[in-house]
């Protein structure tokens, strides 16, 4: 079943589609890469790590697939649709390897790391499997494969965080950034496949993501978006002087290094935000006020069957300190999942009334799809079917809706400060940006004001974009 989100038509195209690398470095002698990542921001930051690896030994990445002497794929797990949409991508790959035996195939990522060697048993034009702490090894298993063997690393590391690796930045506008603070999950919601694909949880060392923000601050970027499966649990000691550093700390580093420089964070776990990191937040101007705070549901028996260690009450308190300590207009978006193992139609309501009460202004929205080895695979029934699953989750859908249409409405008539990004997808007479918390503003455009901060004032809204006029 396909899963639908209510995004702006800005974030569509990011979010649904593979991203292919731009053409980099590219020579007449050196070997070309083509990497198209699908899933998740991790995803996308990591690809950015395997372009300096491979470009760091001499490689060169292409945007054309023709003339590609190796094909990655940075692949995603955390559903069965994004693993069939990779089978389905390999497929296509046929008739150029047909034409070209000598080029390599390799799969990189969540499904990988899931699949391992059965990947190579069961996708016979696959050459090269690697996991996502294997980018290092990846110039070694290129070389294994024009040796003419298959080449895999699987290895899960404790350590590896690639904090010394600069990251190619490929599908950027200039102005915004992800920056990986951390890898891996230690918890372990039972649906998910992640603690299994990407491994025990690690955080980033300090330096080198405040070196990696200035940098990018030098190089006219403008925002950074901080990324981990469960940034509050961020946590690392300096080996010198064992001082610890944990999320909130690591927040306000990165927020004084310049206050021209926005601040963004996903992903929060409602389990582990503290009132330290939203008091942060509020210090701090060029902090955005904007948390993504999945829910997974509303109700508490299926919270429990999901292991998500939080109550439905521990949830709403923690919107409600969201709400007293960073104000009324402070974005919050969610995580949802239909039709999870036992849901009853009361249970789904509990969801329903959760995003009733919250009123979020955005939400990634799911039905839920088993994934073999997780808790819920081994030990629950996956009994919803999914004519079930794909209702509940339209009825999420169009409530949500409704909630994002409210939430834009409410801005109407305010002022807001707008980093632009661009020009509209739509029209090169428009520019696009964002606000402080989050929401996609499109306004005619009086001249190239990419990567400055403006006023704008909102005229109009969607249920996904607010659109405005300059002021000043
Ligand atoms: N670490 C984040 C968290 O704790 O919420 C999110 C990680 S996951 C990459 C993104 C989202 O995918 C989850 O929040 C969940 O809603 C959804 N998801 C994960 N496993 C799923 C499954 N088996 N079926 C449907 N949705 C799933
Ligand atoms: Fe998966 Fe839960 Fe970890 Fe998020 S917190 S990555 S949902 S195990």
């Amino acid at each position: 079943m396909q899963d639908l989100k209510v995004l702006s038509p800005e974030e569509v195209k990011g979010l649904d589609e593979p991203r292919i690398s731009p053409s980099q470095n590219q020579s007449e002698y050196s070997k070309k890469i083509y990497l198209e990542s699908y899933g998740c921001q991790m995803n996308f930051a990591d690809s950015e790590v395997v372009t300096s690896i491979l470009m760091e030994q001499g490689y060169a990445t292409t945007s054309n697939i023709h003339e590609a002497d190796t094909i990655l794929l940075n692949t995603c797990a955390i559903r069965e649709n994004a693993e069939q949409k990779i089978r389905h991508r390999l497929q296509s790959f046929k008739p150029i390897k047909a034409k070209n035996p000598h080029i390599t195939i390799g799969i990189l990522g969540c499904m990988a790391e899931r699949l391992k060697t059965q990947l190579l048993e069961e996708e016979k034009i696959v050459d090269l499997v690697a996991g996502p702490d294997a980018y290092r090894d990846l110039p070694r298993l290129l070389e294994e494969v024009e040796d003419g063997n298959k080449a895999v690393n699987v290895f899960l590391s404790r350590e590896e965080t690639y904090g010394n690796i600069e990251p190619v930045r490929m599908h950027t506008n200039g102005v915004t950034a992800l920056v990986s603070i951390m890898r891996g999950c230690n918890n372990m919601c039972s649906f998910c496949v992640v603690p299994y694909t990407r491994g025990r949880e690690r955080s980033r060392d300090l330096d080198s993501i405040l070196k990696e923000c200035t940098q990018l601050f030098e190089s006219g970027y403008r925002e950074v978006t901080l990324l981990g499966q469960n940034v509050d649990s961020y946590h690392w000691q300096n080996p010198e002087t064992k001082q610890s550093i944990n999320f909130a700390q690591l927040l306000e580093k990165v927020a004084q290094l310049t206050p021209e420089l926005r601040v963004r964070f996903s992903t929060s776990h409602p389990k582990d935000i503290t009132n330290e990191v939203l008091h942060t937040m509020a210090k701090y101007e060029n902090i955005c006020k904007n948390i993504h705070l999945p829910a997974q549901s509303g109700n508490n028996r299926i919270l429990d069957l999901m292991n998500r260690t939080y109550t439905r009450e521990w949830y709403l308190e923690r919107i409600q300190s969201i709400r007293n300590i960073l104000g009324e207009s402070c974005g919050i978006s969610h995580d949802l999942i239909a039709g999870f193992c036992s849901e009853t139609e009361e249970e789904h309501q509990d969801s329903l009334s959760l995003l009733e009460e919250v009123k979020y202004d955005f939400g990634y929205m799911f039905s839920y799809s088993e994934r073999p080895g997780t808790p819920a695979e081994k030990k629950l029934s996956d009994d919803i079917r999914e004519d079930v699953k794909k209702r509940r989750l339209q009825e999420i859908i169009d409530l949500q809706r409704i909630h994002s249409s409210y939430r834009n409405q409410l801005m109407i008539g305010s002022v807001q400060r707008v980093l632009v990004e661009g020009d509209s997808k739509k029209s090169s007479a428009h520019h696009f940006g964002r606000t402080d918390n989050n929401k996609v503003v499109v306004f005619p455009k009086k001249e190239e004001m990419k990567g400055e901060f403006v006023d704008v004032i909102i005229t109009h809204c969607t249920s996904g974009t607010l659109l405005g006029e300059l002021i000043n």
